[in-house]
């Protein structure tokens, strides 16, 4: 079975995992599809932006190439070469403004006119470079036709975008005489143009075994990409990864956990707000009342809620009302059980309790009590005589009399049994004792009752025994209270003995217990 408790933890889990569930539901569906739609988009932005950087620089270096090709003196110095043709036209100034690495002539046998390489760090240009000669016996002789060609090639492990163009005259009329072919070398210089121009930023890898097509992976989004450029023969000459501006979209990120926790905590915090509000209340009161069922002591439930619940405060107040009520009936109960039906003062019950207490108390601390044994004197003839109804009334007006002897409330008068009663009351010393006999005495003398037909007095009398056990303590150990009881029974028996309308003292003290011939000592007056 469920406690509120386990009831609403499971509740509040459910909810939390149906959100959590939800919303990686949605997540997946719906928002995590377009942000990778939006983010492969900027990505291909970003790659279109770069292939345009890419052809441009082809396109410049085809225009030098074309621009130097059909002019006339090129023409022309390919027929017949000059010197000053080369000293005044190719300068370090002139490769490194178009920013040349090499630049090659060849005639129409494809032999070269002039051939020269520019080292840029040096600022030295080298005439007939081995470098170019190899690049033409390696296969670049594929690549001379009748029309300008732009392409990049690796050439003695070096990267390079070279221009070949066709020489002809600017006016085009004429044969072609030959090719003149310009060099740029691809080092890292190159990338961080690209990089200034495209915003994009790019670093140089290594040749792969296997080059990827970069076209061919553009249909997802990716954190960065490889590129190569590569030769006509599909070679790979210069390759460098593409870091991508636009960031990879996350399935789950820091805010969108945020957004969960946030959410999350709605229920959380409800949760324990029930818990602190209703639950905890509700909780104790059970445990209390199954602790009152368990011992039977009724128990008002006392809690308090920060927020008053009107329901909650009812079901308190309407509980301990009950329990107010019950425990009313319970002392009444109590009261009636131990109350004697025709005198109205504790009856036998409530008398052997009390001398169980008395006897427990006297243990443990010094005191002097006496314990008096009460018979009304000739009772069986006055109720011969007056009638049942008349000895019922008699004895409620001595019980009541003797009642009002027993002033402390540890003290009492109970009626024994018939018409006998028992008090138990503390009494100092001797005077208080002498007081008290007189005391009790006189209040049934007081009460006028006559009776014609006792042999002792023309007025109702007692006879009383008195067991007064003085400065108590432990030495009562070695006794029980029965014994205080049976001294009493035979003051009492003694006091009728002597001719009633009398009593008799029995002392206890430590020095004298409880004897079975003890020295009775007759009322003073
Ligand atoms: P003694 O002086 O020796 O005590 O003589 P006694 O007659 O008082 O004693 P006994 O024991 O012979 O008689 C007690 C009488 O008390 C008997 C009974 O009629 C009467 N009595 C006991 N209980 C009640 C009661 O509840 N109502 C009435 N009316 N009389 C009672
Ligand atoms: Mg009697
Ligand atoms: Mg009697």
């Amino acid at each position: 079975m469920l406690s509120i408790r386990q009831l609403f933890l499971y509740l509040s889990a459910a909810f939390i995992f149906l959100l959590f569930a939800g919303l990686i539901l949605v997540r997946w569906l719906w928002f995590y599809p377009e942000e990778m739609s939006t983010a492969l988009s900027a990505q291909q932005n970003e790659v279109f932006s770069l292939n345009g950087v890419l052809e441009l620089k082809k396109e410049n270096l085809e225009t030098f190439v074309t621009d130097y090709s059909n002019w006339d003196d090129t023409w022309n110095y390919v027929q017949q070469p000059y010197d000053e043709y080369v000293t005044t036209n190719f300068t370090t100034t002139t490769f490194e403004s178009l920013k040349l690495s090499g630049a090659l002539l060849l005639n129409n046998q494809r032999q070269p006119v002039f051939n020269l390489e520019y080292n840029d760090q040096a600022a030295i240009i080298t005439s007939n470079s081995n470098r170019l000669l190899h690049w033409l016996q390696q296969g670049g002789i594929n690549h001379l036709h009748n029309q300008p060609e732009t392409l990049f090639q690796r050439i003695e492990g070096q990267p390079y975008v070279l221009a070949i163009s066709p020489v002809v005259r600017s006016d085009n009329s004429g044969p072609q005489q030959g090719w003149l072919i310009f060099f740029q070398l691809l080092d890292n210089s190159v990338l961080s143009v690209w990089e200034q121009i495209t915003r994009i930023p790019l670093t140089r890898t290594d040749i792969p075994q296997n080059p990827v097509d970069l076209l061919s992976n553009l249909n997802t989004a990716r954190p960065y990409r490889d590129r190569c450029l590569m030769s006509p023969e599909q070679q790979p000459v210069y390759c460098f990864r593409i870091h991508h501006l636009q960031a990879m979209p996350q399935f789950l990120n820091l805010s969108i956990i945020t957004t969960f926790l946030l959410i999350a905590l709605i229920p959380g915090s409800i949760f324990i707000l029930m818990l602190y509000l209703l639950i905890t209340p509700i909780r104790k009161a059970t445990e209390l009342l199954q602790l009152n069922s368990q011992d039977g002591i009724l128990r008002p439930v006392l809690f308090t809620t920060p927020i008053r619940i009107r329901e909650l405060r009812q079901l308190r107040d309407t509980y301990n009302q009950l329990v107010y009520t019950a425990r009313q009936q319970q002392a009444r109960l109590e009261q009636l059980s131990n109350t004697d039906r025709l005198t109205n003062i504790p009856n036998r019950r409530a008398f052997d309790e009390a001398l169980e207490t008395t006897w427990r108390r006297l243990k443990r601390h010094q005191q002097s009590v006496a314990l008096i044994l009460v018979d009304i004197d000739y009772f069986k003839r006055f109720n011969d005589h007056y009638g049942h109804q008349a000895g019922d009334d008699a004895l409620h007006r001595v019980a009541q009399a003797l009642q009002s002897c027993a002033k402390r409330t540890d003290e009492m008068a109970a009626r024994f049994g018939g018409e006998e009663f028992a008090l138990i009351l503390y009494i100092e010393d001797a005077n208080s004792l002498d007081a008290t006999r007189h005391r009790i005495r006189e209040c049934i003398r007081e009460l006028n009752i006559l009776h014609g037909y006792s042999s002792v007095s023309h007025l109702l009398t007692i006879s009383f025994g008195i067991a007064w056990i003085r400065e108590s303590g432990q030495w009562l150990d070695r006794m029980s209270k029965e014994e205080w009881l049976r001294a009493a029974d035979a003051a009492l028996y003694e006091a009728k003995a002597s001719g009633r309308n009398c009593n008799m003292l029995q002392m206890i003290t430590p020095d004298v217990p409880f004897t079975e011939s003890p020295v009775w000592q007759q009322s003073p007056d």
